[in-house]
């Protein structure tokens, strides 16, 4: 068994987008920038938003932080968000999800111009992946594919369980999938029998956010397991929704949380705004 080190990859990662940065700016003087709008005072929200900016720091972006507060209105952020549209400096706009609930998250989604749609969540965006264009893929299965990639777990052919269809997660993990040619099976809450599908996968991904929903007899021998889940324990302590302990011994490689997939997501947002960066003006 080994484990697939998101850490460690994330890390190689940014050290290259540095360099990449620290060229673009030496031969086009541009500087990549990040946009983050954050509503509201989620502690979970503000720790992302928080390692997002350092982690643009770190590579030399200009990154800006707009706090709102939970009673700002939609039109306030639209305004916002199409200031930002119209921002020379700005190639990247990321609204930190979730939204209060007198928000329409789809409708703010919608105002983001797709060119600097970082986080992927655009539908122009979500279209051109489905049609395998080139397009702004949402972080997290970005990072996912970065992994297999980077380990040489082949894709094609192979049956993969995406477990969990959210927007942001499954459903975008399970394109990509599909576009590198897996055979790909998609369950969710209202799946009737989960194990049935993930014990005969080559490959599990799963990102639900329930702590071990995926157990030992879940997973057939030599399988690849992904976790994207993040679920805080009462003890302050972060695990993932596969139950790693019993999990790990049967497979051929796995994810750790944290330390997997996590600090794969920031990398491939970075990535993004530095491929937006490069465009800039085009
Ligand atoms: P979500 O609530 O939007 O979607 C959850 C999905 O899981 C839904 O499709 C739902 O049908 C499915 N689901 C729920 N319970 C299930 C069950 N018992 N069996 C099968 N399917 C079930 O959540 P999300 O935003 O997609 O996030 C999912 C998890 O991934 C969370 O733990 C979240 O914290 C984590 N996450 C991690 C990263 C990262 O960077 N590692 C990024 C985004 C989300």
């Amino acid at each position: 068994m080994q484990i697939i080190d998101g850490k460690a990859l994330s890390q190689k990662i940014k050290t290259s987008l540095k360099e990449e940065t620290s060229l673009l700016k030496d031969n086009q003087n541009i500087v990549p920038g990040l946009a983050v709008i954050i509503i509201g005072d989620d502690p979970a929200s503000r720790a992302y938003v928080g390692m997002k900016a350092k982690a643009c720091k770190d590579v030399g972006f200009y990154s800006i932080v707009h706090e709102m507060p939970n009673s700002i209105t939609q039109e306030e952020i639209i305004d916002t968000i199409k200031m930002m549209n119209n921002n020379p400096r700005i190639d990247g706009i990321l609204v930190q999800l979730p939204l209060p609930n007198h928000i329409d998250t789809d409708k703010i989604l919608e105002v983001i111009e797709p060119k600097k749609d970082v986080d992927g969540f655009h539908a122009y965006n979500v279209g051109r992946l489905v049609t395998g264009l080139d397009s702004f893929v949402a972080c997290t299965p970005l990072g996912v594919m970065e992994m297999f990639k980077k380990y040489n777990i082949e894709l094609e052919g192979k049956d993969v369980c995406v477990v969990g269809a959210s927007n942001i997660v499954g459903k975008p993990m399970a394109s990509l999938l599909l576009n590198a040619n897996a055979t790909v099976t998609v369950t969710h809450i209202f799946t009737k029998d989960l194990a049935s599908h993930t014990s005969k996968a080559d490959i599990v991904v799963v990102g639900v956010g329930v702590p071990h929903l995926i157990k030992e007899d879940m997973i057939k021998e030599g399988a690849v397991v992904i976790d994207i889940g993040i679920n805080r324990l009462e003890d302050g302590s972060l695990t993932g929704d596969v139950d790693y302990q019993n999990v790990a011994p049967k497979c051929s490689y796995i994810t750790p949380v944290p330390g997997g997939v996590g600090p794969m997501t920031i990398a491939m947002l970075l990535s993004n705004t530095l491929k937006s960066a490069t465009k800039r003006g085009l």
